[in-house]
């Protein structure tokens, strides 16, 4: 399936796939070009959304994109009125936000724009959801897969919440303002998409041992923009035009896959994990984690090192009787969760995660078909690259690469190896191994490379 634009609209290609999932054609316009931000007006025209805008920005966004949006609203004879969400240090997601918000939202308001990335993004369209407008973003970093999505992450009382709300009808990604946003913004971005080869392994890891269904035109959807954003990876460090606009393409075709198929798994695995349980272990220490996407970049450091232990391994050679008897109880490892989550956090993940732990007799199935499978897994599993290419492109980029460089120390780091996996039922190679009774061997041996 070839990507492909019309006067710098992404055509979002029409999904026509027979693997049994049910898929959504997705509903929206994408605009990705140098200076298209020029042509709001149209857009929205097209979409019909109607006369009145309340424009969502903070101070920095407001700076970069967020005062033109207005000009040019009002000059296309639209009323445009500002929502500016001025903050001393960063903006939170937070009830203030959200407030705010609401507070600017007359009844006459036909819709909302978002200018900015995460944040503005996410609480934009809460608001856009329970007001039941529609709204627009107008993207300023390519820094996360998120824009197109349905779930907004906010705080609640400092807690993060996960809360449902709704996609942008006409996104609009100015390769000009994206170009000069923060450079560390740019890692990121990088980084969730880089994450995508593991995501894709994982799902491929799934279907071959447990039949898991699979959808080949999102994977391949996602990957073909994966692999186009590794080539380009000199001209995303030199914020290129060429180099930012396939960065922000695999972005925006990961949302796009999350909704073609309703959930995550063409873009998110055990590399995510990773990522959340880094962030969690800091949050709970009161620290600041690092961006989300960082983060992902080095769990899939970490995952690819895991991988290729993986596939070059010969599996042939189960002892399945000391694998059955060296399986941990039940009870045992919940404890194991707890400890590594914490009470609270591991308790809510083994009650969401009710068929986590398998009995023998599947654990002796899944082994089966991995002995069975095992060429065939191989075979399919060489796209992923080598974890000495990554290296040279994360060094290259300034990427960190470590998880003591985002701050997490050696312990957490082996407890995360370890239980990332359990972080929710999703099938990836850490829980392959795990129910080969290597799994310990396996992270000490690449916590040793
Ligand atoms: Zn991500
Ligand atoms: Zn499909």
């Amino acid at each position: 399936m070839k990507i492909t634009y019309e006067n710098n609209q992404l055509i979002l290609p029409e999904i026509n796939c027979q693997c049994g999932i049910e898929h959504q054609q997705p509903d929206l316009d994408v605009y990705i070009g140098e200076g298209v931000l020029a042509g709001i007006v149209d857009y929205l025209k097209k979409r019909k959304l109607g006369k009145k805008a309340l424009v969502v920005a903070d101070q920095n966004t407001y700076r970069v994109a967020g005062a033109e949006t207005m000009r040019l609203l009002a000059a296309g004879g639209l009323t445009a009125t500002l929502c500016l969400l001025e903050r001393e240090g960063e903006l939170e997601p937070d009830e203030a936000a959200l407030g705010e918000i609401l507070l600017a939202m007359d009844p006459e308001i036909d819709f909302l724009v978002a200018v900015g990335s995460g944040s503005i993004n996410d609480l934009t369209r809460y608001v856009a959801f329970h007001t039941g407008r529609e709204f627009v973003s107008v993207a300023t970093a390519a820094s996360m897969d998120g824009y197109t999505s349905v779930i907004a992450p906010l705080l609640a009382r400092g807690l993060k919440v996960n809360k449902t709300a709704t996609y942008p009808q006409v996104l609009i990604c100015d390769l000009e303002i994206i170009r000069h946003a923060p450079y560390d913004m740019v890692i990121s971005g990088f980084g969730d998409v880089i994450g995508k080869y593991i995501a894709k392994a994982d799902w491929i890891l799934g279907r071959i041992i447990n039949e898991e269904p699979y959808c080949p035109v999102a994977a391949d959807l996602v990957s073909q923009a994966v692999e186009k954003c590794l080539q380009q990876f000199e001209g995303i460090k030199n914020r290129t035009p060429e180099g930012i606009k396939s960065l922000m393409e695999a972005l925006i075709l990961s949302g796009v896959s999350i909704l073609m198929l309703g959930h995550t798994r063409p873009v998110a695995s055990i590399e995510h994990n990773m990522a959340h349980f880094w962030e969690m272990a800091k949050l709970l220490r009161g620290e600041k984690a690092a961006s989300h996407g960082t983060a992902v970049g080095v769990g899939t450091l970490y995952a690819v090192r895991f991988y290729s232990l993986f596939l070059e391994q010969d599996w042939n050679e189960l002892e399945l009787e000391r694998i059955r008897q060296a399986r941990p109880t039940k009870a045992a490892w919940e404890e194991g969760v707890k400890d590594a989550y914490g009470e609270k956090i591991g308790s809510l993940i083994l009650r969401d995660n009710p068929k986590e732990y398998i009995d023998w007799p599947e654990q002796e199935r899944r082994l089966q078909a991995l002995v069975r499978n095992q060429r065939l897994i191989k075979e399919e599993l060489a796209f992923l690259p080598d974890y000495e290419t990554l290296v040279k492109v994360f060094r290259e980029l300034g990427s960190p690469m470590t998880a003591a460089e985002l701050g997490i120390d050696q312990e957490t780091l082996r407890k995360s190896l370890l239980y990332a996996k359990d972080y929710r039922e999703r099938y990836s190679v850490f829980k392959t191994v795990n129910e080969a009774g290597r799994l310990e061997e396996f992270v000490d041996r690449i916590l040793q490379l």
